[in-house]
């Protein structure tokens, strides 16, 4: 087989992970980065990038879990719905422990790191904001180009798939709080997912980022409620007071554990809101050459679930075993629509949950989440759904399906 040339433009979870996989089984990549290893490492944060045991171990096979000793374990999900009535006690309380640990290392740690790695490797490395015209130079000197830029503009370049996208506006305003000196859970770590209804979640949990250990506080408020609270936030210091005001207000079990914290560093906050969207993986350039979108570039989903890195290993994953099944073959239209489809197999799910989980709960959803606290195989298997988020189905999203389940699991 000749050597075959791949570029992927964008190196962040999945176009790093894609690119040091295929430079491993013979091919020759280069990856298209708008930013510098120094830039990505001091500059603001960009996700919580929480990452369960099957994402994890698409790193481990490549050799790319470089922190997998230094960086704290999350061992289960707590999940807590407040009372309804103000009077600051919980109406919900259960964890279920995962099977196998999670881990968050702070993007702005691996992102540097897996560069060198990319090119340690063998791979080329070009640091441009790659537009239209270069994707057609690209096009050209390339047997395939896949664009993997998650939010980035160039991703508009794929039609968006109204069948698969619900939203056309953002369902949450989002935000980041990467603190220290909160006080841990006892017992074990977790994911604690409290939802407060009609207002917004909010979910923290210990992570790694460039100082060390931290705790990742993420918001999300629906929108025009009271934690869609960010646009007059100005400063580090009024970004991390407003995150405790959320606390104070509607989680004081949370806001107990945050007397002390202190933000990681000036970077470690991030406001933000963006319409999920799924969009069509095949993007045709003015000359009729065609690119294939990969990960967040064409499947982006609400941080909600805590989905989007574990998307972008697995569709890296998935687009690897692709391009090596396909030999010498041509990367075709229908080579494209293919690997996408594969992926589509499993990340409909995840879309299907997250986006499930942005509405309302109809009732037989507030009865799984409910039934939880007194059926711990129910808490535990809705903790390690969030590895495997196929297993939600489809008991989660049919009523009739969910009554049956709880059913059996009370016999
Ligand atoms: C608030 C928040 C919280 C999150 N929490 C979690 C979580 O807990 N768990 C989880 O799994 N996921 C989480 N995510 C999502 C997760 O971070 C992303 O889904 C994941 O990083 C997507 O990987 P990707 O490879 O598609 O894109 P990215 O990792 O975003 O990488 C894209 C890269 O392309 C570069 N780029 C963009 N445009 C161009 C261009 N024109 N030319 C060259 N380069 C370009 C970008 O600079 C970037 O480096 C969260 C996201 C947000 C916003």
């Amino acid at each position: 087989m000749t050597k075959r040339k791949i570029t992927i433009v964008g190196g962040g979870q999945s176009g790093l992970q894609l690119g040091c996989g295929l430079l491993s089984n013979g091919y020759e990549v280069e990856i298209v980065q708008n930013r510098t290893a120094e830039q990505v490492r001091t500059g603001k944060v960009l996700s919580s990038q929480c990452m369960f045991d099957q994402a994890l171990q698409n790193e481990r096979d490549l050799g790319l879990n470089f922190w997998e000793k230094e960086c704290p374990t999350v061992d289960s999900i707590n999940f807590v719905v407040p009372a309804p009535d103000g009077s600051g006690t919980k109406a919900i309380d259960w964890n279920g422990k995962l099977d196998k640990y999670a881990q968050s290392v702070d993007q702005r740690v691996k992102i540097p790191v897996w560069m060198t790695e990319f090119e340690k490797r063998g791979g080329q490395m070009t640091i441009l904001d790659a537009g239209i015209e270069d994707l057609e130079k690209y096009a050209k000197s390339s047997d395939l180009v896949i664009v993997a830029a998650g939010k980035g503009d160039i991703a508009k370049l794929f039609e968006r798939d109204a069948e698969k996208s619900p939203f056309d506006k953002p369902q949450r305003a989002l935000a980041l709080t990467y603190v220290t000196g909160m006080t841990p859970r006892p017992e074990h770590s977790a994911v604690a997912f409290n939802l407060i209804p009609t207002v917004g979640e909010y979910f923290v949990f210990p992570a790694l980022t460039t100082t060390g250990p931290c705790e990742i506080m993420v918001l999300e408020g629906i929108p025009g409620g009271p934690m869609d609270c960010w646009k007059d936030v100005k400063t580090p210091e009024e970004h991390l007071a407003k995150s405790k005001w959320i606390l104070d207000t509607f989680l004081p079990w949370e806001a107990e554990r945050c007397r002390n914290i202190e933000l990681t560093d000036d970077n470690g906050i991030l406001a933000g809101a963006f319409a999920p969207t799924v969009r069509k993986p095949i993007g045709r350039l003015p000359s009729g050459a065609i690119v294939l979108g990969m990960a967040d570039a064409v499947c982006l989903n609400d941080p909600i679930t805590g989905q989007g890195s574990n998307n972008a290993s697995k569709a890296a994953k998935a687009y690897m075993d692709a391009i090596l099944a396909h030999g010498d073959r041509p990367y075709d239209a229908a080579f494209m629509q293919a690997t996408f489809d594969t992926y589509w197999n499993y990340a409909q799910f995840v879309v299907g949950w997250t986006n499930a989980l942005l509405q309302p709960p109809p009732p037989h959803v507030l009865n799984i989440m409910g039934s939880a606290q007194a059926f711990p195989a129910l808490a535990k298997r809705i903790a390690n759904g969030f590895n495997n988020p196929v297993d939600f189905f489809p008991w989660f999203a049919i009523p009739e399906e969910a009554d049956a389940y709880l059913q059996k699991l009370a016999a």
